[in-house]
């Protein structure tokens, strides 16, 4: 196991800067995420951890060893692409071993140490299957079992579950999280799916233009995000807009029209701050009266609802804003038409201010 220090690292292709001074410290048998939208420069970090690309400045350490000018086969990590990259000339166990012939390991030594890793990804017994005789999930599995035979101190994952069909990708994300805390490696994992991120890992970056907009455990990632571009990028959210009117041990009264809300805020928030309340649609309740005590909300309309299968959407107007409520499609799910007249409500602590810009 091995921890891995960002320090400033930055990588610039001509006038783009595709990483741009991203510094961080990913803790010994980590789980850690690199998440965001297409472009913001999730593979570039990578491909610089695993020496494929290098570095414009700053340095990235291995246990406090500066590793930027080392070649990728001198750094110990394993990376295994989202196109698993497996040999189709050779069967399972040749591509297993092909790394351990390269570093000249002996037949008896490649044969224990194939076994152990055909083990370790549940395939035992399909030593002579070829690339065309395998599942997507089975090819992927092969491709870790190659990176991990090679016993590296990091994982570099990148995208790996990518070209996968929806239920396999379900099914494997719990399997890579179990074997990756059973094994305790260090993993770097790339993703723009945060339902994989939530999922899997110990702690998420959320990186947005080359930065890193956030770095934080899943529940705090999508609780309470640093800022709107998260808040928007994990989850669905409402972001209602309003003036802080009064603060007091981090709670804030926040007016919205004319209702009083209460919440929580990111630090930094004072009274007379215009800031927006972000809200999760599945705390979000539809009732026939009011609710008070720990409970934010008031009068509001229904603009439409939709059908979606386990959840119903409803989109209601609250003081001329929009708020999304998702109710679990139940048998006391809430019966609304649009146009008709009820109240919304949602915890006070599901409520979280953040500034405007
Ligand atoms: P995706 O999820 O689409 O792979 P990403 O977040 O991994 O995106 P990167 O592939 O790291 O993003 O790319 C970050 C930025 O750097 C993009 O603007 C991309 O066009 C640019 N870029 C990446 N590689 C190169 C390259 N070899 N030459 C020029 N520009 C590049």
């Amino acid at each position: 196991m091995s921890s891995v220090s960002l320090k400033n690292l930055t990588k610039a292709f001509g006038p783009v800067k595709a990483v741009d001074d991203v510094s961080v410290v990913i803790e010994e048998g980590e789980f850690f995420s690199l998440l965001g939208p297409s472009g913001c420069g999730k593979s570039t970090t990578l491909r610089m951890i695993a020496g494929f690309e290098e570095v414009t400045s700053g340095a990235i350490e291995l246990d406090g060893q500066d590793v930027s000018g080392l070649p990728p086969e001198a750094r110990g990590i394993g990376f295994v692409f989202q196109n698993y990259a497996i040999f189709p000339h050779m069967n399972v166990f040749e591509n297993i071993a092909f790394g351990l012939r390269l570093r000249k390991f002996s037949e008896s030594d490649i044969r224990t140490k194939v076994a152990a890793a055909l083990e370790q990804v549940g395939m035992t017994g399909l030593e002579t299957r070829m690339q065309s005789e395998m599942s997507g999930g089975q090819q992927q599995r092969v491709a870790l079992a190659r990176v991990l035979v090679t016993e590296p101190k990091i994982l570099l994952l990148d995208e790996p579950l990518s070209a996968l069909d929806k239920n396999l990708r379900e099914e494997m994300k719990y399997w890579i999280k179990d074997l990756q805390s059973n094994l305790g490696i260090t993993t770097i994992y790339v993703t723009h799916d945060q339902g994989e991120a939530l999922t899997m890992s110990d702690r998420i970056a959320v990186m947005n233009e080359g930065t890193i907009a956030q770095v934080g455990e899943p529940r705090e990632i999508y609780e309470h995000p640093g800022g709107i571009f998260v808040a928007e990028f994990i989850g669905e959210s409402s972001l209602l807009k309003g003036k802080i009117s009064a603060v007091s041990d981090g709670h804030c009264r926040f007016e919205v029209g004319g209702q009083i809300l209460e919440a929580e805020s990111q630090p930094g928030l004072s009274s007379g701050s215009e800031a927006v309340m972000v809200l999760r649609p599945e705390r979000v309740l539809i009732a026939d009266t009011e609710h008070s005590g720990d409970w934010n909300g008031g009068p509001a309309s229904v603009k439409s609802t939709t059908y979606q299968g386990p959840t119903i959407r409803t989109l209601l107007d609250f003081e001329g804003q929009e708020i999304v409520c998702e109710s679990a499609n139940r048998h006391d799910a809430p019966q609304v038409e649009p146009g008709q007249k009820v109240f919304v409500a949602w915890p006070k602590d599901a409520s979280w201010l953040l500034t405007q810009d």
